[in-house]
């Protein structure tokens, strides 16, 4: 149990890549707080399953992060992980999907972060680890919003690492490639109007063709990395960007 006596909040946790990130903290024993959007039975088991308290949090809201960050009080390990998603070409983006996108992709860390870090530095230890992907280091077309977003957010964990670097607080990015989730599945529609393509064309030549090993990438695999960052043989690692994307990146 590495991390008994640990209390970690992870956003959008209800689904996806943040689900197994919080199942992963659980089972090393942390006290998991979930985040998310989604149904309230669904939530109720996840809550059942892992003993965890709920942040109702709508992060699209500043105001909201602050009132959830105040009832949840001092925590050890913050996942900076909903994000969302828009396939469209740039002429045509709807502005308000790119302000959400950078709201919740963006803005909300910066609010989780900026909150959670005191009670970190005055505690000595803290990790903050922030669900970047494969589009903070690369780009791809029709994703301008999403692209932006994830590139700013690996400045932003950067700038953190080194503004906490002596306080025993570590900032990281988790970068996927593609991890089988709902929010990959959504854009399934978009990407074959957008490039005029089949379903399996899409999953195939556009999705999968980005990665060397011809896999998806699972989320239990994402959980298992971020856990080894929270380990205190970790302490050095800052400041990085973890790609977990069968070769994408390498390429
Ligand atoms: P998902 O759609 O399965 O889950 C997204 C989570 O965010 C859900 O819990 C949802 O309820 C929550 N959420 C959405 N809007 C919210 C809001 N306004 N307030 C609070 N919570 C909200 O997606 P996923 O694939 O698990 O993605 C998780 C993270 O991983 C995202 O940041 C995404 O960009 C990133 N990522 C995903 C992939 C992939 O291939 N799936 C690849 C790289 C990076």
């Amino acid at each position: 149990m590495l991390l008994k006596g640990k209390r970690a909040l992870v956003t959008g946790s209800t689904s996806g890549i943040g689900l197994a990130v919080a199942r992963a903290l659980h089972a090393e024993g942390a006290d998991v707080v979930l985040n998310g959007l989604g149904d309230a039975d669904e939530i109720a088991k996840l809550r059942a399953e892992m003993d965890a308290y709920f942040g109702d949090a709508n992060l699209l809201d500043p105001t909201a992060i602050e009132a959830m960050m105040g009832e949840i009080g001092p925590i050890d390990i913050l996942v900076n992980n909903a994000g969302m998603q828009h396939v469209s070409p740039v002429e045509e983006f709807p502005t308000d999907k790119w302000d959400a996108i950078m709201a919740l992709n963006l803005s909300a860390p910066f609010h989780t972060t900026r909150l959670a870090v005191p009670a970190m530095k005055e505690k000595g230890w803290g990790r903050i680890i922030n669900t970047a992907s494969a589009h903070s280091l690369t780009a791809s077309p029709f994703k301008s919003a999403y692209n932006a977003s994830k590139h700013g957010i690996a400045g932003f964990t950067k700038t953190v690492a080194l503004e906490l670097a002596q306080t025993g607080v570590t900032a990281n990015c988790i970068s996927p490639g593609y991890v089988w989730t709902p929010l990959i599945e959504g854009q399934i529609p978009d990407t074959m109007a957008a490039r005029g393509l089949s379903r399996d064309e899409v999953i195939n030549d556009v999705l999968l063709a980005k990665q060397p090993t011809k896999k998806f990438v699972q989320p239990d695999e994402i959980g298992a990395l971020a856990v080894f960052l929270c380990r205190e043989e970790a302490g050095n690692v800052t400041g990085a960007n973890w790609s977990i994307d069968g070769g994408w990146t390498a390429e």
